[in-house]
């Protein structure tokens, strides 16, 4: 009986010390596993800064495979675009476009880019206008980086008869062919940044699915991949009347763009008036109502034209009209006031 006893304790004492065995192999491997995640490199980010389409351009990626490849693809892409559609350029499609006095046939590409141009255009009632052309070359707009750029305020007169040959409405395509009236000439300054951003992430995304990253072209940012496969890219939108490193408000995007218009980039002061780049196609003068609009959505290229619509349309129109159009937006007013859509907040937190 006591053997039994005896026995059966030493048989307890020795699962304990297996047991004991088992924790400790448990906590080890724990530990040693923990030890690897901690460990373990996140991926690395390569970037380069270039020029492209008059601003600076930053790509921002990470890939298994090459880095270097996808960054280089990217920045051709941009070159490639702004060639076609410089109104520097004399042999860009718009360049051949704006001089030619009769129809013109263009290729899939530029007629995709003008049909949204239309679309939005339309969809804005003209606040966003690609017909502007003679407008904002009367204003000098056109070339506002160039060595000759040689401000001056238009007489009314001036931006009257500018105003009578601009307008989308004397634009139309239809299957690849382009038509313009009334002497008008085309303008996609307002689009084309937007629609390079997204054929920058396509060409990203088609080399290597997997890559992660941003391109950031003056301050309109597409999603290539969200931050290390999984984390989201922080975004301040900046204060339009503070410093550069100064912002009003930071969002989280994993994926989809924003851009900003602003009125603090490209303008010129005469007479302690502030003109700038962005104009109201009613009444042909900058507009001044708005400071500074940002629009968040899927495509960089809408996010590009509704950020001008809106900048326009200011903020009590455009609070309403920018999520109809997929937008969702933050808008500044000349008191500095700032106004949201009601989806705005939903980027306002890391989900
Ligand atoms: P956004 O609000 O997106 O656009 C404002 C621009 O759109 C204005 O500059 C004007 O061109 C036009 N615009 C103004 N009002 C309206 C309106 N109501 N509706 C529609 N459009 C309007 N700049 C240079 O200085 N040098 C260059 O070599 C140069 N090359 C370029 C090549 C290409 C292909 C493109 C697309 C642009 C180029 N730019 C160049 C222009 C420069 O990048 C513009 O400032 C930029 O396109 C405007 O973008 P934004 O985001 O500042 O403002
Ligand atoms: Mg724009």
């Amino acid at each position: 009986m006591f053997k039994m006893q005896s026995g059966s304790k030493n048989q307890i004492v020795k699962l304990s010390k297996n047991s004991w065995i088992l924790i400790l192999l448990f906590v080890s491997l724990l530990i040693f596993f923990s030890l690897m995640l901690l460990l373990k490199k996140k991926p690395e980010y390569l970037s380069k800064v270039d020029i492209a389409l008059g601003t600076t351009l930053k790509v921002v990626v990470s890939s298994e495979k090459d880095p270097r490849l996808i960054i280089d693809a990217v920045l051709r892409e941009f070159h490639r675009i702004e060639k076609k559609f410089s109104l520097n350029e004399q042999n860009s499609d718009i360049s051949i476009i704006n001089r030619s006095k009769q129809p013109v046939e263009v290729d899939e590409e530029t007629a995709f880019v003008i049909e949204r141009a239309l679309t939005l255009a339309r969809a804005t009632d003209g606040a966003f206008d690609p017909a502007l052309g003679n407008l904002i070359s009367l204003w000098g707009f056109d070339r506002i980086n160039q060595t000759d750029f040689n401000p001056r305020v238009p007489t009314d007169s001036e931006i009257e008869a500018a105003l009578s040959r601009c307008g989308y409405e004397n634009v139309s395509i239809e299957k690849g062919i382009v038509t313009m009236s009334n002497d008008v000439k085309l303008d996609l300054g307002a689009i084309v940044k937007g629609y390079a951003i997204d054929r920058a992430i396509a060409i990203a995304r088609e080399m290597d699915p997997l890559a992660t990253g941003y391109v950031d072209a003056g301050r309109d940012i597409g999603i290539i991949g969200a931050k290390f496969k999984g984390e989201y890219w922080s975004i301040a939108v900046q204060d339009p009347r503070g410093d550069s490193g100064d912002y009003l408000d930071v969002v989280y995007l994993k994926k989809g763009s924003i851009v900003t218009s602003g009125d603090y980039e490209r303008f010129f002061i005469i007479d302690g008036v502030r003109y700038h780049h962005i104009l109201n196609p009613k009444t042909g003068y900058p507009v001044r109502k708005t400071i500074s609009t940002t629009i968040i959505s899927p495509d960089a290229m809408d996010a590009d034209a509704l950020s001008t619509a809106a900048f326009v349309l200011g903020s009590e129109f455009s609070s309403v009209l920018m999520p109809v159009l997929g937008g969702q937006g933050l808008f500044v007013d000349e008191q500095l006031k700032t106004t949201q859509t009601q989806g705005w907040s939903f980027f306002k937190e890391k989900r």
